[in-house]
């Protein structure tokens, strides 16, 4: 990120064609017959959703269905009230993943709707929706889905051969990258199809994408030291073996993470089989003296930076296992919690 490169130079253009390239890469069964490309974005993650959204839901005509469990699936309904989109929320329980009889109920209550959503990794819990099988449903009801992939790409595959029209994730979470640069990956003929759906100019994917086909540059000054970065990122990423080996060492943190936390007292929201190595939910302990602003202060003097709870039910925290982090990481925030606990005075044995 110290190099600074000139968005119009030859080095740069050539660097967004190959993150281009291996950001598609990242998906099993990647070849040239699946038709994918990556379209990149300037700015976060839902940057890339919204631009996703409002390019393959067609104006007037289009409606999607959102199969929502979580925060971030109500905010492509967000998105959808801001972009004056048709849309459906077929709503399940946050705590558990979308269940298949909820999915093809909500495709058969809603014949009109031409494209689906959903989340992969509802992050709100770290929840694992089954979009394989999902996928599988959509594509017999002849609609289009659309993922937000986000917190789980180049973590959990989503294989590039499965029928989906586009998917979004950005630069920062399990690619390990720096944050400013989302992505989607989407099959040509549909961004083909696409065109003149956008009503925005910079969120436009396939001005964006003929930009990057014609010339190689991005239509607007890009986040160059971001793409550097993740260009490294991808390197490492491969380096350690793709998203099984990520994968892998993230469960390893998870799974310390999990078992060293109930043995303190701790609760977690979902059960070990529908449960991602991406992020942990945690209820948030009824003690009395458990101050959660204390805890998390306390942790980031420490540093450890934890997240507060999304869930709509219940006061919750969660705990990241993404990010250049091995077991012995976790081991240390361990500790970190035994001497906040101890400062604050909180037994949660019982
Ligand atoms: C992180 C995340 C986003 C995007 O959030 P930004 O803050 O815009 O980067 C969207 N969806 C999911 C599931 C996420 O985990």
């Amino acid at each position: 990120m110290l190099h600074d490169l000139g968005s119009r130079d030859q080095s740069f253009i050539k660097l967004t064609q190959r993150v281009r390239k291996q950001l598609v890469e990242v998906l099993s069964h990647a070849s040239s017959s699946n038709d994918l490309t990556a379209v990149l974005l300037q700015g976060s993650g839902t940057f890339a959703v919204e631009a996703m959204i409002g390019q393959f839901v067609p104006p007037e005509t289009g409606k999607l269905l959102i199969l929502v469990n979580g925060a971030y699936g109500r905010r492509m309904g967000s998105i959808c009230d801001a972009l004056d989109r048709r849309y459906a929320i077929a709503e399940s329980s946050e705590t558990e993943p979308l269940s298949m009889e909820a999915v093809r109920k909500a495709l058969e209550d809603h014949p009109d709707a031409t494209h689906v959503a959903v989340v992969s990794c509802e992050t709100t819990t770290g929840v694992w929706n089954p979009v394989q099988d999902i996928a599988l449903a959509v594509a017999d009801h002849s609609k289009s889905l659309l993922i937000d992939a986000m917190s789980s790409f180049g973590v959990m595959d989503i294989p590039a051969d499965l029928p989906f029209d586009a998917m979004a994730a950005s630069s920062n979470k399990g690619l390990q990258g720096s944050p400013g640069l989302g992505f989607v990956l989407a099959r040509e003929a549909a961004l083909e199809r696409s065109n003149g759906n956008a009503r925005t100019l910079a969120l436009d994917l396939y001005q964006q994408w003929k930009g990057f086909e014609k010339s190689g540059e991005w239509r607007f000054t890009p986040p160059t030291h971001c793409l550097l970065a993740l260009a490294q990122a991808l390197d490492e990423f491969e380096a350690e073996g793709g998203a099984t080996a990520r994968k892998k060492r993230y469960q390893a943190n998870c799974d310390v993470l999990v078992s060293g936390m109930r043995k303190r007292g701790f609760q977690t929201i979902l059960g070990s089989e529908v449960q991602t190595p991406v992020i942990v939910t945690f209820q948030m302990p009824t003690h009395e003296s458990f101050v959660f602003r204390d805890f998390y202060d306390r942790l980031a003097e420490r540093g450890y930076v934890i997240y507060p709870g999304k869930l709509t039910a219940a006061p919750t925290f969660r705990v990241g296992c993404i990010g250049h982090m091995v077991a012995r990481d976790m081991d240390g925030f361990l500790l970190a919690v035994d001497a906040v606990l101890s400062e604050m005075q909180v037994s949660l044995h019982v």
